[in-house]
């Protein structure tokens, strides 16, 4: 989609803190982290919402992100993924929350959505 930030991102026409790619998938950090970790784990095909997911190979490719990132960043002790829908979502392109550490105010995030 021409407009979307996120496929900008996936066609390195917009900048990134890359942190996994594979060839379905692509996941950067968030601009406005709400947590010491906030990675945005997105499929590169343009896919409005976790609603419209039909394709398993697709949503198992976005675990298996999960996974390796939450292994290479060290997180098993504490995460939250969290996908965001309707009113609650700002970027209509699906992207998974990967959510880890404490807030800036020391507060621990996973208490805290
Ligand atoms: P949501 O409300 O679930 O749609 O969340 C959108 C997420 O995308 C938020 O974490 C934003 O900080 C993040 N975001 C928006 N634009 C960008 C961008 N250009 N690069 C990285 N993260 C972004
Ligand atoms: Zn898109």
């Amino acid at each position: 989609m021409d407009d979307c930030i996120f496929c900008k991102i996936v066609k390195r026409e917009a900048p990134a803190s890359i942190v996994y790619e594979s060839d379905t998938v692509i996941a950067f950090k968030s601009i406005q982290p709400v947590s010491e970790t906030h990675i945005l784990i997105v499929p590169k095909d343009h896919v409005y919402s976790v609603t419209d997911f039909s394709d398993a190979n697709q949503f198992f490719s976005l675990l298996t992100a999960a996974q390796s990132i939450i292994a290479d960043l060290q997180l098993e002790k504490g995460y939250k993924l969290v996908f965001n829908g309707g009113k609650y979502q700002a970027v209509p392109h699906a992207h998974w929350h990967l959510l880890g550490g404490t807030l800036e105010d020391k507060k621990d995030v996973l208490n805290n959505i």
